[in-house]
């Protein structure tokens, strides 16, 4: 079990931030749920819950979730079904037990880039952009990318507001286990975007793959071209959940049928 020294209750966004950097041993608080695995002793426990932070909200042009916003809430939430249709819901139904998903945050998670992750492969198959306090806004793919950790807090998630059919598609071993393999696509305005997770690496787009059926001009058809691309273009490894090979194909078996359920 991890500990702390001292309990921070933030009352704003800004004094949070100027506590979590005045010392590297302090650390924000999600839901906790990661943090209880470790038993690190912490300095400074900063706590985000009066900051209002859970939220759902749309604008005009997009949808923003709030850092303390619960899977639990992004599963059961009408307006990311509206636009997305179930793929919160099928992505995260199967992680461990609804209260343990009405405790786990976006805001950890994201930030957290972890490569096993179930939300993240969706997110980045929305073309989701981060904000954070310091770092201000980019796109969830560079963050994804860069090498250094940052000290920072994740204030929300921006999602462009486009009715996307989507798909989310993943082996578990047994139920509550992580996921072998990930794949979350979506397909609007004639787009389709496909992010791959549980590589077991970090979450990432399938560029090559996105452009050959972005460009055909018979989708189904090309299924199969796009299908052999897929295994070139993303890394794969082996870890305890499965072999390289064994990955390799499920994640070719995933994207056909993904990528079916999107086009019908
Ligand atoms: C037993 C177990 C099984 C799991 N199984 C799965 C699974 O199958 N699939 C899946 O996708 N996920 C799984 N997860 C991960 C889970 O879904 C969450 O992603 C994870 O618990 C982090 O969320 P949290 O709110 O508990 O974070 P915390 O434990 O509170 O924090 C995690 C880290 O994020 C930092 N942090 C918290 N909030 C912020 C913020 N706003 N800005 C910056 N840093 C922040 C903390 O300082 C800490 O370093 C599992 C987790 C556990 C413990």
């Amino acid at each position: 079990m991890f500990s702390f020294s001292k309990f921070f209750l933030a009352s704003s966004i800004e004094e949070a931030y100027s506590e979590l950097v005045k010392n590297k041993k302090n650390i924000i608080l999600g839901g906790t749920s990661y943090l209880r695995m470790g038993n690190t002793a912490w300095n400074v426990a900063i706590d985000l819950s009066n900051l209002n932070l859970n939220y759902i909200l749309e604008d005009e042009e997009t949808i923003s979730i709030g850092a303390m916003t619960t899977f639990r809430n992004l599963e059961t939430n009408s307006l990311l079904k509206e636009y997305f249709g179930d793929i919160f819901l099928t992505a995260l139904k199967d992680i461990i037990g609804v209260q343990f998903r009405s405790n786990v945050t976006v805001g950890a998670t994201v930030f957290s880039k972890y490569g096993f992750s179930d939300l993240i492969p969706v997110l980045l198959s929305l073309n989701a952009k981060i904000k954070l306090f310091n770092g201000g806004v980019l796109s969830l793919e560079d963050f994804l990318n860069e090498k250094e950790i940052r000290k920072d807090i994740l204030v929300e998630i921006i999602i462009p507001k486009k009715i996307s059919k989507t798909s989310f598609q993943c082996v578990r071993k047994s139920k509550t286990d992580y996921s072998v393999v990930n794949l979350a696509i979506s397909y609007s305005e004639n787009k389709i975007t496909i992010a791959v997770g549980s590589r077991p690496g970090k979450a990432m787009l399938a560029q090559k793959t996105m452009d050959i059926l972005n460009n055909s001009e018979n989708i189904e058809k090309d299924i199969i071209n796009a299908i052999k691309y897929i295994g070139d273009e993303i890394p794969l490894d082996s870890n305890m959940r499965g072999s390289k090979t064994y990955r390799e194909l499920l994640l070719t078996a995933l994207l056909k049928k993904g990528i079916q359920e999107v086009l019908n």
